[in-house]
């Protein structure tokens, strides 16, 4: 069952590693049941978010319990319950521990628009500082809710980061955007800092030209296709060919 939705959040996963985002078996990725907004399908613990399969996603409830699945649940589940449970425009709830973004909060600067993708977090990241420690209870969950508010992204300091958005697609494009927006502002911080910035007047326009959903889309299905490729056998072109040597 739900054979498509897992697909998409097993390529998901796939996406975050090959980007960059995977932490061994930390950082998890959920999307919620179209016929039932209560539950959600989520990666399972203690293995990563590259190896995820139709058999062993696990489906959980919007208390944290996980209702179905024989695989083991994440402690951190209640990043993605308490997000589900106050955003319904949000269907899809990612956490990693993107370096760039861990290294850039211990900075304690503001992302500013020194590149495309720093342009399309033009009204601002929020950072959860109440802890650096996991989240591991409903409570933590509900005050990253709030503290994530209508925005998409959230840093949470010297962790990780939280993308939330109504597809799986969309949701990848803008973790993997905030992590790239981090490092470009990174390279210029080590180079003496910023002293020129995309145009105030250029900010919003550059932002949500740069944020369309025919782009979250391509950007998901072209690194969908990258990802078969970097698998495929050397010898024949076969996809998933490397996954047997
Ligand atoms: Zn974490």
């Amino acid at each position: 069952m739900y054979e498509d939705l897992k697909e998409r959040l097993t390529f998901g996963g796939r996406i975050l590693v090959m980007e960059g985002q995977g932490d061994y078996v930390a950082g998890h990725i959920s999307l919620r049941l179209p016929d039932d907004k209560h539950r959600f399908l989520m990666k399972p613990a203690g293995m990563g978010l590259d190896e995820m399969t139709q058999d062993n996603i696990i489906t959980v409830d919007i208390d944290g319990q996980k209702v179905e699945g024989t695989s083991p649940r994440h402690n951190e589940v209640y990043i993605h319950s308490e997000v589900l449970r106050v955003r319904p425009d949000v269907n899809c709830v990612i956490h990693t521990h993107a370096a760039h973004a861990v290294a850039f909060s211990s900075l304690g600067k503001p992302l500013l628009p020194v590149s495309n993708e720093g342009s399309i977090f033009y009204d601002g990241v929020p950072v959860f500082d109440e802890t650096t420690d996991l989240i591991t209870t409903l409570d933590r969950g509900a005050a990253v809710a709030r503290c994530i508010g209508s925005h998409s992204v959230l840093i949470l300091r010297n962790h990780g980061i939280v993308a939330c958005a109504a597809s799986v697609d969309e949701a990848v494009w803008v973790a993997l955007k905030l992590e790239r927006a981090c490092r470009v502002q990174l390279l210029a911080e080590a180079a003496g800092g910023p002293k020129l910035l995309v145009h105030d007047e250029d900010v919003k326009a550059k932002g949500k030209k740069a944020n369309r959903g025919d782009l979250h889309s391509n950007v998901f299905s072209y690194l969908m296709r990258r990802w078969t490729l970097q698998r495929a056998c050397p010898h024949c072109g076969a996809a998933g060919g490397r996954q047997s040597l």
